[in-house]
């Protein structure tokens, strides 16, 4: 497979719109900082006024956060996994491609994940910050919470004691927790009255064969200037 590699930001203002088959880069910050911690080059899919799509392909060479003394968070006990500085580390995207999906202005993007066989495993709502655009790509912060959703309607918070200890650690203080659990909540609403985007057909949406891996930039984490 050809990696292409996503162009450098040129200066130039941001794109007022993405084309479908553009490479850009995803990224979240670090709670209450300024240093991207997750980037993953991915392809748009489709992108309007009203919704951003963007397609993270299998294999695809991304950053994601690890802690700085090596571990993996995963396995760092909850009391402390939110009190150890944590560094970036290039890996790629393990198992099945995923497709995000973002409206312009929502504290949230929804993502699809299927099976092997293209079975659509779950959406899985990631509480976020609007996220902001710039030339390269899209920026947000991870609001820890999420929220999965099954192919039968069902749903359930996830993360609820990651973000508990988030909280603890104090990387995200009580009034933004609120606005967090009740952006959740207003995710809730449409998933228990199944609108947009669960409604709207794209777990049978399907990469463009043609498609290239997009390659992760070796300045990932430059600014981005809006
Ligand atoms: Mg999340």
């Amino acid at each position: 497979m050809t990696a292409q590699t996503v162009p450098a930001y040129d200066g130039g203002t941001a794109p007022v719109r993405w084309a479908p088959g553009d490479q850009v880069l995803w990224r979240y910050r670090g709670n209450g900082t300024d240093r991207v911690l997750i980037c993953r080059p991915v392809t748009v899919a489709h992108d309007d006024d009203d919704l951003l799509a963007v397609w993270v392909a299998p294999g695809t060479e991304c950053i994601r956060p690890v802690l700085a003394d090596g571990p993996e968070i995963s396995g760092e006990p909850l009391a402390t996994r939110f009190r150890k500085p944590r560094s970036a580390h290039r890996t790629r995207w393990s198992g099945t491609g995923v497709l995000k999906l973002a409206c312009p202005g929502e504290p949230w993007s929804v993502w699809l994940f299927w099976d092997r066989d293209w079975g659509l495993r779950n959406w899985y709502v990631n509480l976020e910050e609007p996220r902001t655009r710039w030339s390269g790509g899209t920026d947000s912060e991870d609001h820890v919470l999420d929220i999965a959703v099954y192919p039968d309607r069902s749903w359930e918070w996830k993360d609820e004691d990651e973000f508990e200890a988030a909280q603890e650690a104090g990387l995200i203080n009580r009034a933004k927790a609120a606005a967090i659990r009740t952006a959740g909540l207003q995710a809730v609403r449409r998933i228990e009255e199944w609108g947009s985007p669960f409604c709207d057909g794209w777990e049978n949406w399907r990469p463009d064969p043609s498609w290239t891996t997009p390659a992760l930039p070796d300045d990932w984490d430059r600014p981005a200037n809006t």
